[in-house]
């Protein structure tokens, strides 16, 4: 039986047309649920070969408006407890309305995924529009419109993705790893000490003979997912590798992945080309934990001494954690992977609006702000993987405010190991 998906929304924003939309040719399977008292049609949406049931909640519009707060509040309560997945809809041409508002705040007490859904957007205007329903923390709205029938494919797309990652679903897929950096640091022997290890267990594919590209393996009860560890092995056997090459392959290996293994060498400290392919796992939005290796070559350097130098160093991307390991003699190697899953929490952090404008209150009282005190409102996440956040002001900040922002977010927030997005937004009154 396929999860029940519900719609949301004050009256009048278009919840029934995009019921129908949603439904499409598939309106014959429309059946009134039986053993209700009230009108509620529930019907199967699909795309491919994937199924979610949709509900239609409908009910009556009073004309007091406490009455109808109250039904709205009941209607959402009911949904919230039924439902696997929330389509919370408001109206593109009236933009953000107090009932909105409202309603968010009752979504925002559920752990349910909730996808923002901006009906009647049926001009590019109004779907650029879209970004105004921010603010209600529920991530990017999808602008659709029903009349125009646009939008459809995107909100299917996330529909059953949000459905994914529903709790009651599949187990949470396997972590996506790729060991990365340039040759001759010791990916290869990284791997071979990872994999070595018994409080590893690399899951074999029966029958296969060939070396597999990803690694699937497990630790503690939780799947990891070894990204193309037969192309590592191969270019390490080459012995004059180009380096740009190596770094076109880290970065198809990069984009594969959640969270990368940054290796540099500790014999030689960190070099241009290692900066290559850390800025590449940074502006493709990855996770990164950086591995020091051959730390077993340094005789006259502690990690104490040398990591604040490294970090120094690394400048502005200084935004993880960072282990000395020797793949000879395995040590810190466990380690420095174990890590990768805080990196991944990091990465995949989502902080209440409330909690971000709480810390942007506090921004605002310092009086002595880098490039000049902006006039900002509010502060909410867009997305995540990696956190993406929206700052929305009068006017847009100076470049050393953006990275004083920044660097006030991660102190604030654990986010070590994540890159973040930042991104202004000129504020558009709210109406209503
Ligand atoms: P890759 O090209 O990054 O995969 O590097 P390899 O794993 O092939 O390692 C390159 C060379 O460095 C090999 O001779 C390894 O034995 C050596 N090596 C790798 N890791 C370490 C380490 O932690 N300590 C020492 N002393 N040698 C290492």
């Amino acid at each position: 039986m396929p999860g029940l998906v519900s719609i949301v929304g004050r009256p009048n924003v278009g919840k029934s047309s995009l019921f129908n939309r949603l439904v499409g040719t598939d309106r014959s399977l429309v059946h009134p649920e039986g053993g209700t008292t009230r009108d509620r049609i529930e019907a199967v949406c699909a795309d491919g070969n994937r199924r979610a049931r949709l509900v239609d909640t409908g009910g009556v519009i009073p004309a007091e408006k406490e009455t109808l707060q109250k039904q709205v509040r009941e209607q959402v309560r009911r949904a919230i407890s039924e439902s696997a997945l929330l389509l919370f809809v408001v109206d593109a041409r009236t933009g953000l309305v107090p009932l909105d508002s409202e309603i968010a705040a009752l979504l925002r007490k559920t752990s349910k995924p909730v996808l923002l859904v901006a009906n009647k957007a049926d001009t590019p205007t109004l779907q650029a529009g879209a970004v105004d329903f921010y603010p209600l923390g529920f991530g990017e709205p999808i602008p659709v419109s029903c009349t125009q029938r646009s939008g459809f494919p995107d909100l299917k797309k996330r529909l059953f993705e949000s459905f994914q990652g529903a709790p009651e679903e599949e187990p949470a897929p396997s972590l996506r790893i790729a060991v990365v950096g340039r040759p001759n640091v010791g990916k290869s022997s990284f791997l071979n000490a990872l994999l070595k290890d018994e409080r590893v267990i690399v899951d074999v594919a029966p029958g296969t003979t060939r070396d597999p590209v990803d690694v699937p393996f497990q630790k503690e009860g939780r799947s990891y997912l070894l990204i193309d560890t037969a192309g590592i092995r191969r270019f390490s056997k080459i012995k004059d590798e180009i380096l740009f090459r190596s770094i076109r392959t880290s970065g198809e290996m990069i984009r594969r992945s959640d969270v990368c293994l940054f290796l540099i060498d500790g014999t030689c400290g960190i070099q241009k080309e290692d900066f290559q392919i850390l800025k590449l796992i940074v502006t493709e939005g990855r996770g990164v934990v950086l591995v020091v290796n051959k730390w077993d070559l340094v005789k006259d350097v502690s990690p104490r001494k040398a990591e604040p130098m490294l970090r120094k160093r690394l400048g502005n991307l200084n935004i993880m954690p960072v282990f000395f390991t020797s793949a000879l003699t395995g040590q810190n190697v466990l380690r420095a992977f174990e890590a990768v899953d805080k990196v991944k929490a990091h990465h995949t952090l989502r902080l209440e609006t409330s909690r971000l404008n709480r810390f942007l209150e506090s921004i605002r009282k310092n009086r002595t702000l880098p490039g000049g005190s902006p006039k900002l409102r509010y502060l909410v996440q867009a997305g995540t993987a990696p956190p993406r956040f929206l700052v929305f002001g009068s006017r847009p900040p100076s470049p050393p405010f953006f990275q004083y922002l920044e660097r006030r977010l991660r102190e604030e927030f654990d986010l070590s190991g994540t890159p973040v997005q930042l991104t202004f937004r000129e504020e558009k009154r709210q109406r209503g």
